[in-house]
């Protein structure tokens, strides 16, 4: 027996909704990764609780996926098991006139939603971004000049020995796509936000304009993980790539999108490996022609 089957036996015991030899590529915006050992989407904190203590005791590793939107999956999938909240952790509600709490598995688009509703401006920016709330906070994500640090207050997690705890915002160590919650391991169960009161027509404007900004310059008719590399300081990563003569550069099924070069789209069939490799060219171009150094915002697992 598999270790992970352990744990798959226990997610179908507690009512969890449990995949074997789950496709990653289902679950990823790129649309690539092979196989992960077992799929989970858990629904409470308590059965959350359950499943982690069990991969401690039976040790078996887990991953922590949002929408998949800011990762490349392993052409070989992942040994261990891939956890997706749900239920519970997508509920939002308001707490009181200009706070917001919200399950860190609620979309961000949901989440960009209900704030309108309620006519709290703040998160106009996030409006388009295809992330979880739980991955926004993760990787700081930002546009438009907003990012989560402006209306992030305060996140709830459990961490890795199973104990539950909060993080205030002083101390999210929340910069350029990048929190506290890159290096300690913990899952973020929750969010709360305190935004302002704003005029609903004027947040709706802002959300449309953002939105058709994205459409007007993004690739969004392929699959992607938005943009690749992050900025580097006093320049624009898709426009040293652009530079560099690699807009529609392809490996594999692979390409560096023609329309905006900050992007690696997925033609097809493109595999992790495509995508590393043609990374990496772009990074060895770059520095060569331009002395610059591109780092990835994509995350590899
Ligand atoms: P995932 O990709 O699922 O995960 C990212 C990382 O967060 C992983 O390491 C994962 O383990 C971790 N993680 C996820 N959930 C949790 C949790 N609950 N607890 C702990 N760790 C967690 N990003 C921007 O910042 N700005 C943009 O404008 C933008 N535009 C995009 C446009 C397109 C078309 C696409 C495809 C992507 C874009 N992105 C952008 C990237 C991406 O949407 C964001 O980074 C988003 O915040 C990632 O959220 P996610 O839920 O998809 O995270």
């Amino acid at each position: 027996m598999n270790r992970s089957d352990i744990i798959y036996d226990l997610a179908v015991l507690l009512g969890c909704e449990a995949l074997r030899n789950e496709p990653l590529n289902r679950h990823t915006s790129f649309k690539i990764g092979g196989n992960a050992d077992v799929y989970i989407k858990v629904g409470t904190l308590s059965k959350l609780s359950a499943i982690l203590k069990e991969c401690r005791e039976s040790d078996v590793d887990y991953l922590i996926l949002g929408n998949g939107s800011n990762v490349l999956a392993s052409d070989d999938g992942f040994r261990g098991v891939v956890i997706r909240l749900d239920g519970d952790f997508r509920r939002i509600s308001l707490a009181d006139d200009n706070t917001i709490y919200c399950g860190a598995g609620a979309s961000l688009a949901s989440l960009c939603k209900f704030a309108l509703k309620c006519g709290l401006t703040g998160l106009e920016f996030g409006w388009g971004i295809p992330g979880s709330v739980g991955g926004a906070v993760f990787m700081n994500a930002g546009a438009y000049g907003g990012e989560m640090k402006d209306v992030v207050y305060s996140v709830s997690h459990i961490s890795p020995d199973g104990a539950l705890g909060r993080i205030e915002r002083d101390d999210l160590e929340l910069g350029y796509r990048t929190s506290v919650y890159r290096g300690n391991g913990c899952i973020i169960t929750g969010v709360t936000l305190k935004m302002q009161k704003g005029d609903p027509g004027e947040i709706r404007a802002k959300m449309d304009d953002f939105l058709g900004r994205r459409s007007d310059k993004q690739p969004l008719d392929y699959p992607s993980a938005g943009s690749v590399f992050k900025r580097p300081e006093g320049a624009f990563a898709g426009a040293l790539i652009e530079q560099c003569g690699l807009k529609g550069k392809c490996h594999g099924d692979a390409q560096v999108s023609e329309k905006h070069a900050g992007f690696i789209i997925n033609k097809g069939r493109a595999t992790a490996h495509d995508v590393k490799s043609l990374i990496r060219e772009v990074q060895t171009e770059v520095a060569e022609k331009t002395g610059y150094t591109l780092e990835c915002e994509l995350i590899i697992l």
